[in-house]
């Protein structure tokens, strides 16, 4: 094992465990992620595979933070999620855990949200996009505004205090006007965490289809650059500040199990697809359900790609999660990770983008200036090049 792995797995403080429920009631429009609908049959043989690699990766683990996503959580009926619910009683964790579910509107009921009350959740992330109810329709959401406000005042009563909401701008058909509705909307409710994408157009779903036939009317790059503009401003006036390249929270409340990737940190993964970093590999599950059943089943390793970082890999990673931080990354930490001071190697890129406005060093860190956020891929494809 090279020094620098034994460096970096010294330095491990923190776990994160990230759980996949690949299951959704239909597939959105613009999503490629590893989710599927019409699979309602093969939710507790999953939940079943679900519980022997869980038991087997968490053994002797302590948690820092959980996080379920999708896929759609939220889609597991109420028993479903008591069975969930008993496969993680075993997880060992933190007293302070930041214990996450995704849900989606159209599938939350009172009786889920207490569920998910009892067994330790205490964060929800709530995927929205937009407040407008013909843009829902359009982009395949199986959900109105309404109903998505609805859900959100339930888990309030039900006991939740730091709720994140997901949007996305750039939606066919979008004007600046209905994308600023939207933030205000959102606003009104008063989420803890704001994330805000702009979509993209993956292969592999309806969108890309339907672009590649010329049928996707998006706005146009000007409006798409106001639009990414507003939410910082529009949301920093409302309270919130922006942390991250696209997440914002009120003071207090920013995604720890995320901070933890964007730190370079470790995390367990287990479920169909999902990814984990550990000692210095990277594993990823294979990621159809039914193939996932049958490798756990027949007690065969769920991973389909196992790769173990070079230090060229680990310090391009520890660069482009790090710098989507506004904080940007600790100079420190990256002696003490690498045994080289980074002006060693990217001396002369720093120096150039520090002289252009777009990146600047503060004591111990380096971060983009606003500017320097913006053209953010092509000052790191720049460092990138020079290792
Ligand atoms: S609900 Fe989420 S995971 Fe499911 S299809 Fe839509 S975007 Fe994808």
């Amino acid at each position: 094992m090279h020094s620098w792995l034994y460096s970096r797995l010294s330095r491990v403080d923190r776990l994160g465990l990230y759980i996949h429920i690949p299951f959704c009631e239909k597939k959105c429009y613009y999503c490629d992620f590893a989710s599927y609908s019409g699979k309602r049959a093969l939710v507790v043989p999953y939940l079943n595979a679900l519980a022997k690699e869980i038991e087997a990766k968490t053994r002797g683990r302590c948690f820092d933070t959980i996080f379920i996503g999708g896929g759609t959580p939220s889609y597991l009926s109420s028993e479903e999620l008591v069975i969930l619910s008993g496969i993680l009683s075993g997880v060992s964790r933190t007293e302070e855990c930041e214990f996450t579910m995704e849900c989606n509107p159209g599938n939350i009921t009172k009786e889920k949200a207490k569920v998910l009350w009892g067994m330790g959740v205490n964060r929800i992330s709530i995927g929205l996009q937009s407040s407008n109810d013909t843009l829902l329709m359009d982009i395949g959401r199986i959900h109105t505004f309404r109903e998505f406000r609805d859900n959100f005042l339930m888990l309030r009563e039900a006991g939740f205090k730091n709720i994140n909401v997901d949007i996305i701008y750039g939606l066919p058909g979008e004007t600046l006007e209905i994308f600023g509705k939207t933030l205000d909307d959102v606003a009104m409710l008063e989420p803890e965490h704001i994330s805000c994408y702009s979509l993209i157009i993956e292969e592999n779903t309806q969108f890309y289809v339907r672009r590649r036939r010329d049928t996707l009317i998006l706005p146009d790059e000007d409006t798409e650059d106001a639009m990414k503009d507003l939410v910082t401003s529009r949301l920093e006036s409302l309270g919130f500040l922006r942390y991250e390249i696209s997440n914002y929270a009120r003071e207090g409340f920013e995604c720890r199990h995320n901070r933890n990737y964007w730190e370079f940190g470790e995390y367990i993964g287990c479920g169909a697809a999902a990814h984990e970093f550990t000692g210095g590999l990277r594993r990823e599950n294979i990621r159809t359900v039914e193939g996932y059943i049958r490798s756990i089943e027949s007690d065969s390793d769920a991973a389909v790609r196992v790769h173990e970082n070079s230090r060229e890999d680990s310090i391009e990673e520890f660069l482009f999660m790090g710098m989507r931080l506004v904080e940007g990354i600790s100079l420190n930490s990256f002696k003490s990770r690498f045994s080289e001071d980074i002006m060693d190697i990217f001396g002369d890129v720093i120096r150039r983008h520090m002289g252009d406005g777009l990146l600047v060093i503060e004591g111990d860190r380096m971060r983009f200036t606003e500017k320097g956020m913006d053209l953010s891929n092509h000052v790191l494809s720049d460092l990138i090049l020079t290792v």
